[in-house]
């Protein structure tokens, strides 16, 4: 198993839309960023990234590339999914926090959260958004931005081996995946 936390960070601006979790939240203000700025997706994803080891979402997405110019952070979550899914990783669940003093986000946890769990394919019991605020403390409480914390778990298809076969044969064609998806062809029964 491999755990990994993510954090964010987005100032508040006027003239911007407010994207949480792929929902667009009425408020006077929104995120400033170069993509659509959510703050909530964008944790999660180093979450994702770090507990796989595979950089930070800078990496993968740079501010300074045209293409992700205001682009839906969604859409570069279902890319750091499919990433996982290569590299053989499993998602078992996802538990982030969103800090903003304003507006009321309880309204809108769910559908957050659905679109999370939607956009990595997993099921909903699997993704939880939770929101708080700082009791009008720093930066987040004085509405200057938004900050949310992720933390996810992941397993590995290796992980479902129970002795050393993977690294010897490659893929055991164990009860993981079950027809070597890993990728790697299957070991003959006789050879395990
Ligand atoms: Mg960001």
């Amino acid at each position: 198993m491999r755990v990994g936390q993510g954090y964010d960070v987005h100032r508040l601006a006027e003239g911007r839309k407010l994207i949480l979790g792929g929902v667009e939240v009425p408020f006077e203000k929104g995120l400033l960023g170069h993509s659509d700025a959510d703050v909530l997706v964008h944790a999660v994803m180093d979450a994702l990234l770090g507990a796989a080891a595979l950089g930070d979402i800078g990496q993968h997405f740079p501010d300074t590339d045209p293409a992700y110019e205001g682009i839906s952070s969604i859409e570069l979550l279902n890319h750091v999914g499919e990433l996982l899914e290569r590299k053989g990783y499993v998602i078992e669940n996802i538990d982030a926090t969103v800090i903003a003093q304003r507006p009321k986000l309880a309204p809108y946890r769910p559908r957050m959260a659905e679109n999370i769990a939607k956009a990595l394919k997993l099921s909903g019991d699997r993704v939880s958004v939770k929101a708080t605020t700082e009791e009008g403390l720093g930066f987040t409480g004085k509405g200057e931005g938004i900050s949310a914390q992720a933390i996810t778990l992941l397993t590995s298809l290796a992980d479902y081996c129970y002795d050393d076969r993977m690294e010897r044969n490659g893929c055991a064609a164990c009860q993981g995946c079950k027809s070597g998806g890993c990728g790697q062809k299957p070991v003959e029964e006789e050879t395990l």
